[in-house]
């Protein structure tokens, strides 16, 4: 626990948050700031700074939870049916990590223009089949 992080606060209900689900090591709370109704984060219950550090244990109970936030939100039809989802976990400042105690964005998509949008300014020095060859 890292006292002055809010999501170690509401892990331990010292923070108040809508709580959607839960389980051993992971928690399911809405996103004080939703992109689309229904955006929610998954957050461990252990604090680890970023999706890099989270250890093998917490991986075992982070993505089913992905998976039932994921029915449940299908299920509501809140406020229709979701076409579809986008599961983003930004890392580090420069990657739009707000909070930096690791969490993943559940973001139903209702409509193509709403909500998450993906957009990307690429600015690439290699090949893929360099990268490729890197990263082997
Ligand atoms: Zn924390």
């Amino acid at each position: 626990m890292n006292e002055k992080c809010l999501f170690c606060q509401i892990v331990n209900r010292e923070e108040s948050a809508f709580i959607v689900a839960e389980n051993a090591k992971a928690l399911a709370i809405l996103d004080a700031f939703p992109v689309s109704d229904g955006h929610t984060l998954i957050i461990t219950k252990e604090h680890f700074p970023n999706i890099a550090t989270v250890d093998a244990k917490s991986w075992e109970y982070l993505l089913p939870l992905i998976q039932e936030v994921i029915n449940k939100l299908k299920n509501t039809k809140l406020p229709m049916l979701p076409q579809g989802f986008n599961i983003v976990s930004n890392m580090n400042e420069i990657a739009y990590q707000s909070i930096p105690h690791v969490h993943l964005h559940i973001i139903p998509k209702y409509e193509k223009n709403h909500g998450f949008i993906w957009t990307s300014q690429p600015q690439l020095k290699y090949s893929l089949s360099a990268v490729a060859q890197k990263l082997k």
